[in-house]
């Protein structure tokens, strides 16, 4: 490690967990036990699916069971980015047609103003400032993905979004090298930690009851098996995304994929000023290995990217713990982005999964027959999509208990969505490992040549990923 990421807090959960506190945790399963419903994971997708059931239908008896603690997931560890993007909308497109792909759209950027709405009713301090996504270019290459991306946005609709070139770029976010921007209103940045602590915290004040420390080994219909006891219920809904490999029978379904971030020390004033960034907006860029960041409510930069990709046998970590290459790897995007903070402390490193589809599909699924339904799959994009995704879960089920009829969300084309299982490993890991690597490779070329076309390494990195 370099003298500026030796002293890093590394794991421990995440930085947000670190900010405001790891919990206290609620009191495990004791015992077999009744629900009408039982959702298996603690994170957004199933405290949120918890919160709208319990709006819609009061009487419902919902219990919420998680392995460790609410948030310990991905939900307690992303990058804060609650915006607009969805995994899978263009395949959505070419499978049931571009209107239903624009649905889907919308009710994606109308998911951010919910999770907006949400928090403020009911009194949850999450950090949001809506200051917009800002996607850089760095590099030709990057440029002209931009500027197709960006056609192809406006194509679903999105005319409210801009283009920049590399002026009014710095106007926004003094990016070194930034040769244009692609701006949406449709995002904001939060503090991870503090949504999921108020979800928990608000779902349990509605009478949802959540055990903790509880690891769900079996999901079967109309049971969920724990070493202390099954849960009963009519519907049993899996909310587990990058940890879902672990369960009994779904080792191939998603693959948990790893995202790792850092955090720097509070920048003074001066720092702020050189950088600019005073929209506060959600900062990506175009590369192939993409990084993503955002201004933390104190005054840090949080950035992320990908670190070791993938684990064989699609293992998990525990705490987030990040290898020292990774943080140093982040450490050097940070510098690159913004040379003026090459001495800047780097205060906390983490990792966490995500859980990718073998189309890069998110997908929200009722089955009739059994009860059982899951969501997820949402790839890196899942501070919004969960939220989606639990309001179209609370429908379905309405829907299938008679509570309700069909509505906009159960309509839309990511329910029911079929996917096949990755392949089986050695296969799962090369595949991955190579893609990572391609995709590294491409940025390097893209950079070095200064090239207008993307390069040949990322085509064939995304044929493997099957996208
Ligand atoms: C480092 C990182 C950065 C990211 N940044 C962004 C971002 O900026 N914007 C964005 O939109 N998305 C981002 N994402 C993705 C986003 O965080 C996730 O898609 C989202 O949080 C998923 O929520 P979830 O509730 O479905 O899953 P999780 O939050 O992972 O929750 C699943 C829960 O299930 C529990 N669990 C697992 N197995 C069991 C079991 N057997 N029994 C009981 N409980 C179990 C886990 O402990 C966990 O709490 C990021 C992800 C990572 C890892």
């Amino acid at each position: 490690m370099s003298s500026m990421t030796s002293g890093v807090v590394n794991g421990g959960v995440s930085f947000w967990f670190a900010d405001d506190g790891l919990p206290v945790t609620r009191t495990p399963l004791v015992g077999d036990a009744v629900a009408d419903v039982a959702i298996v994971g603690g994170g957004y997708t199933g405290l949120w699916t918890a919160y709208y059931l319990k709006k819609a239908i009061p009487f419902l008896r919902v219990t919420v069971l998680e392995r460790k603690f609410c948030g310990y997931g991905a939900s307690g560890r992303n990058g804060g980015w609650l915006y607009n993007g969805i995994a899978g909308r263009d395949r959505y497109a070419r499978l049931h047609g571009h209107e239903a792909a624009v649905r889907l759209q919308q009710a994606m950027n109308a998911t951010v103003d919910e999770v907006i709405r949400v928090a403020g009713a009911e009194g949850i301090d999450a950090g949001i400032h809506r200051g917009g996504v800002l996607e850089v270019a760095r590099t030709p290459a990057q440029l002209a993905r931009l500027k197709a991306f960006h056609e192809r946005e406006l194509a679903f609709g999105e005319q409210d979004r801009e283009l920049y070139g590399a002026e009014e770029t710095a106007r926004r976010v003094r990016v070194a090298d930034a040769v244009g921007s692609s701006w949406t209103p449709h995002g904001a940045r939060l503090h991870p930690v503090r949504l999921v602590k108020g979800l928990a915290a608000t779902v349990e004040k509605l009478g949802v009851t959540i055990h903790e420390s509880t690891p769900v080994t079996e999901i079967r219909p109309k049971h969920a098996v724990t070493p202390y006891g099954t849960v009963r219920a009519s519907y049993v809904l899996r909310c587990t995304e990058g940890f879902t490999a672990g369960l009994k029978g779904q080792r191939r379904t998603w693959l948990p994929m790893n995202s790792s971030m850092v955090v720097t020390e509070p920048l003074s004033q001066e720092q702020w000023e050189a950088l600019g960034w005073a929209g506060r907006e959600t900062l990506g860029d175009m590369a192939h290995a993409y990084m993503y960041a955002q201004r933390t409510p104190d005054g840090r930069i949080a950035l992320g990217g990908r670190g070791v990709p993938y684990r064989f046998g699609s293992r998990t970590d525990n705490d987030g713990s990040t290898q020292p290459e990774t943080v140093e790897a982040l450490r050097e995007v940070l510098v690159s982005f913004f040379p003026s903070l090459a001495g800047v402390r780097i205060e906390h490193a983490w990792s966490g999964v995500l859980g990718v589809p073998r189309d890069w599909c998110a997908s929200v699924t009722l089955d009739r027959s059994s009860g059982l339904g899951w969501a997820g799959g949402y790839v890196g994009s899942g501070v919004a999509t969960a939220n989606l995704a639990a309001r179209t879960l609370c429908d379905l089920v309405a829907l299938d208990s008679g509570q309700g009829g069909r509505t906009e969300l159960t309509d839309l084309p990511w329910v029911g969505h079929k996917v096949r299982r990755w392949e089986p490993e050695p296969l799962r890991w090369l595949g991955v490992r190579g893609m990572y690597a391609a995709y590294r490779a491409a940025d390097r070329r893209e950079q070095a040549t200064y090239a207008a076309e993307s390069s040949r390494l990322a085509r064939w990195a995304d044929k493997v990923a099957g996208r």
